[in-house]
């Protein structure tokens, strides 16, 4: 028995914390707390992930509507009752939450309903000023959406409030470029919100297979987004109950309102990190090595207060192996070497591996690929395209990346991420037979390179 209070405190209920804590405590045996400032399920449950993904969902109807009807079906669309659905989708919230509070209680974990920061390297001091001593410290307290300072900037939202709208409005601007925006412009347009989004680089979803981002990019504003590339907000001021916004190409509008998803800032300020001896790196995150240690040895940190991938199961899989190095003694760093992934846009992309450019930069290279429209849509007369792509290594013929644009990527790519993490060749996938009819099938049958590079 140790002189410590716990073998292990854990500062923050998200994804990644509770499962580290959770496996700790029922796992290995280990006396564990953790504390919460605010909902347990983190981002994740509570602002990100689960009431995105419902979102998205309930977005896609009036589409599915449509298309019924070319189908046969005598449908009628009454319009959507915000109300009705986020009244659902916050009793949904609050049962996910009770699921990771009881994980939580029947693993053992003592739970502290506060916020918590580190008084030195094994004690953590919680907001009622009581402190207590931990052989092992693990910060996970995730991350926070962040608005740039100009002018008018109080005026606007961030994506954790769209999930708590008084009302749909008429008009929505989305400032930035990432997922979140994207996806936030294809979820609000479904809606049958008028939706803007301004982005002040050359194309959206930086870092992605440019060709999947100018399809992504194309049908969005086929869809009805009204995107403007290279463009940016001056300033923003009120009028009467709208938002007068200036930008940089010169326009003056009005919009109901205003979400800016421009970038996040991991949770570290007044967390008595710096003090303790731990590093931060140049945004605040948590520096860490392999085995997401600090400098400091009794002090870990995971998820997206590390800012390495700020992904949910790359949180939890950052957990299960802080575990695994510290309470199983068997050193295990985390592997983010092809993470496959989905990007919720409408529509939707799957991808894992390299982009085509970053590729291309790294050895010679083969591209498969085919963009087509698919049955279901072609035949409902929508001239929605889809994209599959494969980037082939010329050398060693192994697939170094998969990207598909299409309704399920999501789905679709959590299985050809199994193949390019296993080394698949494209005479792999070419041996596999096709699932006729679907739109994956092509990933088999791609038998011409379109371009070398
Ligand atoms: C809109 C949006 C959509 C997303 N969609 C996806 C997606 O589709 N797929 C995906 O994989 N990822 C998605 N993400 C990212 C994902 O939500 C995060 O990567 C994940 O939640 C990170 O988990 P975490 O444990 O590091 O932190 P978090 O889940 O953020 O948890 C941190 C917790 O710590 C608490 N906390 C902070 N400071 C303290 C303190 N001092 N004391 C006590 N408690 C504290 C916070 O209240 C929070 O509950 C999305 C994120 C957003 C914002």
């Amino acid at each position: 028995m140790s002189d410590f209070d716990y073998d292990l405190f854990v500062i923050g209920g998200g994804s990644g914390g509770v499962r580290a804590a959770r496996v700790a405590a029922g796992d290995t045996g280990a006396r564990v707390a953790l504390a919460e400032e605010d909902r347990y399920g983190g981002t994740c449950v509570i602002r990100g992930c689960v009431p995105k993904k419902l979102m998205v969902f309930a977005s896609e109807y009036p589409a599915m509507i449509e298309d019924a009807r070319a189908y046969g079906w005598d449908v009628a669309q009454d319009g959507f009752d915000w109300d009705a659905f986020k009244t659902r989708l916050q009793s949904e919230l609050d049962r996910l939450e009770g699921v990771y509070r009881g994980l939580l209680k029947k693993n053992g974990v003592e739970s502290f309903d506060q916020r918590a920061r580190i008084a030195d390297p094994h004690t953590v001091e919680l907001a009622d000023g009581t402190k207590k001593t931990a052989k092992h410290i693990l910060v996970a307290t995730g991350g926070w959406p962040v608005v740039p300072e100009f002018p008018g900037h109080e005026l606007a939202i961030t994506s954790n409030e769209m999930f708590h709208l008084d009302k749909l409005p008429e008009s929505l601007l989305i400032v930035g470029g990432g997922y979140i925006a994207c996806e936030f412009a294809g979820i609000m347009n479904g809606l049958g919100v008028q939706v803007t989004q301004f982005y002040r680089g050359a194309q959206i979803l930086r870092g992605f297979d440019d060709e999947a981002r100018g399809l992504i990019c194309e049908e969005m504003c086929q869809n009805g987004v009204d995107v403007h590339l290279g463009t940016n907000v001056l300033e923003m001021s009120r009028d009467g109950d709208k938002i007068r916004v200036k930008a940089t190409n010169g326009t003056e509008r009005l919009f109901d309102k205003v979400m800016y998803a421009t970038g996040r800032t991991p949770n570290t300020a007044d967390m008595g990190l710096e003090e303790a001896g731990v590093a931060l790196g140049r945004k605040g995150e948590i520096q860490v090595d392999e085995y997401s240690q600090t400098g400091v040895p009794s002090i870990y940190a995971i998820g997206d207060v590390t800012d390495r991938v700020n992904l949910t199961p790359v949180a939890i899989r950052e957990g299960m192996a802080f575990v695994e190095t510290v309470f199983r003694g068997n050193p295990t760093p985390v592997d983010h070497n092809l993470i496959p992934t989905a990007i919720f846009t409408q529509p939707e992309m799957g991808t894992v591996g390299l982009s085509e450019e970053d590729a291309a930069e790294q050895e010679p290279i083969e591209i498969y690929a085919t963009s087509f429209r698919p049955m279901q849509q072609a035949f409902a007369g929508r001239a929605q395209r889809v994209l599959m792509k494969l980037i082939v290594s010329k050398a060693s013929r192994k697939v170094l990346g998969c990207h598909i644009v299409a309704p399920g990527a999501g789905e679709m790519i959590q299985l050809a991420g199994i193949a390019v993490k296993m080394g698949a060749t494209k005479e792999d996938f070419d041996r596999t037979v096709a699932v006729h009819p679907t739109m994956s099938e092509e990933l088999v049958t791609l038998r011409q390179p379109v371009r070398s590079a």
